[in-house]
C-alpha cells in the first residue's frame, strides 16, 4: 500500500527537504573527522622526538612538531579545517533565519542561501576531509600507516564521505543544475553581493 505525502508530482521537491539535511550533517562529518586528525596528528608531533631542528639550535632531536615542514602539514590541516567549519556555520545560521524570522519573505530568501550552501559543504568539506586525515597519516609518518595509531582509520573512513548522500560530481550537478541555473543565477548572485558587501 502506497501513501501520498503531500501534493501529487511534488515528491522530488518532499525529499530534498531530508536529502539537504542529511547532505549538511555528511558535510559536518567531514569537519569533524578532519578536526579530529588534527588534534591527533598535534599531539603526535609533540611527542615524537625525531631529528635535530633544521637551523641547529640545538644538538639534540627534537620533537617533530619543530620541524618546518611539519608544521606545514599541521597549519594546513587547521586551516582548510577551520573554513569548511565556517561555512558549515554560515550555512547553518541561514537555516536558523529561514526557520524562525518572522517575516516570511526573509525565511524564503535565507532558505535559498541555506540550500545554495549545501552541496558545496557537503562536496567541499568531504573532499577536503580526504586531504586532510592524509596529511595526517603523512605527520606520523610510519605509525600513520599501521593501524595502531589510528590515523589511518580517520583516512578510510573520511573516504567514504565524498560517496555517500551524492558523490562530489552529484553535488556539482546540484550546484550548477538545479541551484545556479534553474533560477538563472538568482540566488548565486544575491550570496556574491553578500560576499562583496562583507569584503
Ligand atoms: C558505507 C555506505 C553506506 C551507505 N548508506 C546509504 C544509506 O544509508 N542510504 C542510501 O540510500 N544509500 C546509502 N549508500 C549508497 C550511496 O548513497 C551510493 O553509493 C552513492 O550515492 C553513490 O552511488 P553509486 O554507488 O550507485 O555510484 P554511481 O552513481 O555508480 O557513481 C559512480 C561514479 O560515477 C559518477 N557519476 C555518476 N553519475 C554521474 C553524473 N550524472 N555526473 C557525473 N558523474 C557521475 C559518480 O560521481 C562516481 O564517481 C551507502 C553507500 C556506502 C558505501
Amino acid at each position: 500500500t502506497g501513501h501520498l505525502i503531500g501534493e501529487e508530482n511534488r515528491g522530488l521537491e518532499y525529499m530534498f527537504i531530508m536529502m539537504n539535511a542529511a547532505r549538511f550533517a555528511v558535510g559536518m562529518q567531514g569537519v569533524g573527522i578532519s578536526d579530529r586528525a588534527y588534534q591527533k596528528a598535534v599531539a603526535y608531533a609533540k611527542d615524537r622526538v625525531q631529528s635535530r631542528p633544521v637551523d641547529g639550535s640545538a644538538k639534540q632531536p627534537v620533537a617533530i612538531i619543530q620541524h618546518p615542514d611539519v608544521r606545514r602539514m599541521l597549519a594546513t590541516m587547521r586551516g582548510l579545517t577551520e573554513a569548511s567549519r565556517a561555512l558549515a556555520y554560515v550555512a547553518a545560521a541561514h537555516c536558523d533565519i529561514a526557520h524562525r524570522h518572522p517575516d516570511e519573505a526573509k525565511r524564503v530568501e535565507h532558505q535559498a542561501i541555506y540550500e545554495y550552501l549545501v552541496p558545496i559543504v557537503k562536496g567541499w568539506s568531504t573532499e577536503l576531509s580526504i586531504d586532510v586525515t592524509s596529511l595526517g597519516v603523512q605527520v606520523h609518518g610510519g605509525m600513520g600507516f599501521i593501524e595502531e595509531t589510528g590515523a589511518a582509520q580517520y583516512y578510510r573512513d573520511a573516504r567514504i564521505l565524498s560517496i555517500y548522500e551524492g558523490t562530489t560530481a552529484i553535488q556539482a550537478n546540484d550546484l550548477i543544475g538545479r541551484k545556479t541555473v534553474r533560477d538563472g543565477g538568482k540566488v548565486a548572485k544575491s550570496l556574491l553581493a553578500g560576499v562583496a558587501a562583507t569584503i
